[in-house]
C-alpha cells in the first residue's frame, strides 16, 4: 500500500468549509482505533481476538448483540442491524454530519486536520454551488421575513394572528410572506448571485420559449405565507407556502400548499420539518411526535412539546423512517383523522414497525387536527390524548372492523387479510402472536382454518428479520468467507476466490452461497459487510468474521495457515457436493428402475460409476 502520509495534499489558503477530501478520511480511518472510539461511547468486553461486544447504543437491549470487529473496522449490531465503520457510528450517535465525523474522529486520534482541499474542480464547482444555494436561501428566508412586515402583508398576519401565531412563533419558524410581484424577489436576490445560482436555487420559475430555452425568471412563491424547511443543521434548504386565497386573479383553483421542487439541496421525503430543532429532545425522550402538517407542528412545538415534526404533506418515506430511527425508536403518530390521513397513518405505521419503533397512534375527539385540536382545547388535553394513544395493533384491528364491519364470514375475512401484512411485519415473534390472539379474539374469529392462518402468521416473520436468530453456516463457509475478505493479493483469498468462481456448484445451496458467490466474484469493499446482497448473508458473514480460524483438529501447537484451511474447505465442499451428487443419483437411478427406463438407468449407472471414483480417490 502506498505511504499514507504521501498520499495527503496538505494545502492551505483555501478558506475552510464543511468538506474533506477522501484522502484525509481514508487516513484518519487507517490511524484511528475503531475499539478505542467506540469504546468511549459503549462498554465493550474483549469476546474474540479482534472482536469486542457490547449493548448496542441503536436499541433498547439486555444482551450485547453489538459488535465492533477491530481487523476490518466496522461494527455490526446483529439485533437492530445498524452497522458501519468509525465514521457512521460517530454520525450516528452524534448526529453530525459525515465531514463533521471525519473531524471528530481525528480529533480523538490526535491527528492534525488539513486545510481545505479540493480534489477536482468539479468538487470545487459543485461545493461552491452548494455553499451559493444555502446562502441564496438564507437571503431568501430574510427576503420573506421582511415582507411579513411590509403593508401588503397585512392580510397574511391577520391569517396568523387568527391562528393564534404569536410573533415568537414568527420568529422562531422564520415565518415570511411572499409578496404578489412577480419580479421584484429576482431583482432583489439578483443583485447578489448569479443567474445559474438563482436558477439552481428552485425559488424561481421561468416559461419555455418556443424554441426550446428558458424564459426570463419570476418568483415561484406569491401571495402565500412562506414557512423554511431546514435541514438537520438549521440551514433552510427549501421552503413550503401557504396560499392566502382559494383562487388566482383569473378565477382558477389554486394550490394551497406549494414546495420547493428538487434541488442540490433539497431531497423530498429524506427531510422532516423541524428536525432540527427537536432532534434533541427526540433523544432525550426516546419518543417522536410525528403530525402531517407545518402548523400542527409549530402549534405543538410552541405549547411545549418539542419532540414533534411534520412530514409536511408528503409521504412518509423510508429514508425519514431510518432518519427518525437514529434519534428515537418510539413513536407516536397523529395525522388527520380523513382517510387520507388514516391512509398515511397505516403506511407510516408499516414503515416505522419494519425498522422497530415501537408505534401508538393518537386519535382525537372531534375529528380535529393538533393544530386546532391544542388551539381549541389546551395543550393538557392534548398530552392526556397522547397519553391515552393506542397501541399501533389496537389501532389497526379497529381500522380494520370500521373498514369491514359485520359479523359476516366475508367481512371477517376481509378484515383478517387487511391485519396480516401488519402482523408479519412485526420483528418480535412474541408481539405477533399477542396481535394475532387480539385480532381472533376482537375480529371474532371462531373459524379454526382463520384462526390457523393468523397463527402462521403469527409465527413466520419475513426471512430478513427470522434469519438473525441462529447462524447456519458451518465452518468450512466461515473459513472460506475469512479469506475471501482479505486484500485480493492475499494467497488464501486468490485460492478461494479462483475455485468457487470456477465450481459455483460447489456451495450452490448452501446458506452463505449468496454472500461467497459476492465475494468470489469481486474483492470485498472497505466495509466487507457491505458485499453481502441481503440481511442474512450479512449476519452469516459477520458471524464469520467475528472469530479467527479455530485451530485444526490435533494441531494442538500450530495453526495451519489460512491459504492451507482454505484448501481443506474447498476440499470438503468438493466431496459434498460430489456425495450430494452421489445421492441424487441413486435416486434417479431407483426411479428409472420403477419405469423400467433402460436406457436412463444404463447412463445413470455410468455417472454414478464416475462419481464414485472421483469420490475415493478425492
Ligand atoms: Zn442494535
Amino acid at each position: 500500500m502506498a505511504s499514507l502520509a504521501a498520499s495527503v495534499k496538505l494545502k492551505s489558503c483555501t478558506p475552510q468549509t464543511t468538506q474533506v477530501s477522501d484522502n484525509f478520511s481514508q487516513l484518519v480511518k487507517q490511524q484511528a482505533d475503531i475499539v478505542r472510539i467506540v469504546g468511549e461511547y459503549v462498554k465493550l468486553r474483549k469476546t474474540g481476538a479482534q472482536n469486542y461486544t457490547g449493548l448496542c447504543p441503536f436499541h433498547k437491549e439486555k444482551t450485547g448483540s453489538f459488535s465492533v470487529n477491530a481487523t476490518h473496522g466496522y461494527f455490526y449490531c446483529f439485533g437492530c442491524h445498524e452497522k458501519g465503520d468509525v465514521f457512521t457510528f460517530v454520525m450516528k450517535l452524534e448526529n453530525i454530519s459525515f465531514p463533521d465525523a471525519v473531524r471528530t474522529v481525528a480529533q480523538k486520534a490526535g491527528i492534525a486536520l488539513p486545510k481545505r482541499e479540493f480534489t477536482s474542480p468539479e468538487e470545487a464547482r459543485e461545493a461552491g454551488l452548494r455553499r451559493q444555494l444555502l446562502d441564496i436561501h438564507e437571503a431568501a428566508t430574510q427576503y420573506f421575513e421582511a415582507a411579513l412586515k411590509s403593508a401588503e402583508a397585512a392580510r397574511a398576519r391577520e391569517y396568523l394572528t387568527g391562528r393564534g401565531v404569536t410573533a415568537e412563533t414568527i420568529a422562531k419558524f422564520r415565518i415570511g410572506y411572499a409578496p404578489e410581484d412577480f419580479n421584484h424577489m429576482r431583482n432583489a436576490l439578483g443583485q447578489h448571485f448569479s443567474e445559474d445560482v438563482l436558477r439552481a436555487s428552485g425559488l424561481f420559475s421561468a416559461k419555455e420559449q418556443a424554441d426550446g430555452s428558458q424564459g426570463q425568471m419570476y418568483a415561484r412563491f406569491r401571495k402565500r405565507i412562506t414557512f423554511p424547511i431546514a435541514n438537520e443543521q438549521g440551514k433552510t434548504i427549501a421552503f413550503t407556502a401557504r396560499a392566502l386565497d382559494a383562487k388566482d386573479e383569473k378565477g382558477r383553483d389554486i394550490a394551497k400548499y406549494l414546495n420547493s421542487p428538487e434541488t442540490a439541496l433539497y431531497t423530498k421525503g429524506q427531510v422532516l420539518f423541524n428536525l432540527d430543532k427537536a432532534k434533541g429532545d427526540i433523544r432525550k425522550n426516546d419518543g417522536v411526535l410525528l403530525v402531517e402538517g407545518q402548523m400542527d407542528c409549530i402549534t405543538a412545538f410552541m405549547a411545549g412539546i418539542h419532540s414533534v415534526v411534520a412530514t409536511s404533506g408528503t409521504a412518509f418515506t423510508e429514508a425519514q423512517v431510518r432518519l427518525l430511527s437514529r434519534f428515537a425508536k418510539r413513536a407516536f403518530i397523529n395525522f388527520d383523522p380523513d382517510t387520507a390521513g388514516a391512509n398515511a397513518a397505516e403506511k407510516s405505521i408499516a414503515l416505522l414497525i419494519e425498522e422497530g419503533f415501537d408505534v401508538k397512534i393518537i386519535t382525537l375527539d372531534g375529528g380535529l387536527d393538533p393544530d386546532r385540536f391544542i388551539r381549541d382545547r389546551g395543550v393538557q388535553e392534548y398530552l392526556a390524548a397522547i397519553s391515552n394513544a393506542k397501541r399501533h395493533s389496537d389501532y389497526l384491528i379497529d381500522r380494520a372492523r370500521q373498514l369491514y364491519p359485520g359479523r359476516t364470514a366475508d367481512a371477517k375475512v376481509k378484515a383478517m387479510n387487511f391485519l396480516l401484512p401488519h402482523i408479519r411485519r412485526m420483528p418480535s415473534g412474541v408481539a405477533r402472536a399477542e396481535f394475532a390472539d387480539d385480532a381472533a379474539q376482537k375480529l371474532g374469529i371462531d373459524s379454526a382454518i382463520l384462526r390457523q392462518e393468523l397463527r402462521q402468521a403469527a409465527a413466520q416473520r419475513s426471512e430478513s428479520v427470522r434469519s438473525h436468530q441462529h447462524d447456519p453456516a458451518n465452518e468450512t463457509e466461515r473459513i472460506l468467507l475469512r479469506a475471501l475478505v482479505l486484500n485480493d493479493d492475499d494467497p488464501a483469498r486468490a485460492l478461494a476466490a479462483a475455485r468457487l468462481s470456477e465450481h459455483p456448484e460447489w456451495y450452490d445451496g448452501l446458506p452463505s452461497s449468496a454472500v461467497l458467490e459476492a465475494l468470489a466474484l469481486t474483492p470485498a469493499p472497505a466495509n466487507p459487510l457491505d458485499a453481502a446482497p441481503d440481511q442474512a448473508s450479512r449476519i452469516l458473514l459477520a458471524r464469520a468474521l467475528e472469530h479467527p480460524p479455530e485451530p485444526a483438529e490435533g494441531a494442538v501447537t500450530q495453526t495451519a495457515s489460512l491459504a492451507e484451511q482454505v484448501e481443506d474447505a474447498l476440499h470438503t465442499l468438493k466431496r459434498r457436493h460430489l456425495e450430494r451428487k452421489q445421492r441424487e443419483t441413486r435416486m434417479l437411478m431407483a426411479e428409472a428402475e420403477r419405469r423400467g427406463d433402460e436406457p436412463m438407468l444404463a447412463k445413470l449407472t455410468q455417472e454414478k460409476l464416475l462419481l464414485d471414483r472421483q469420490l475415493r480417490e478425492h
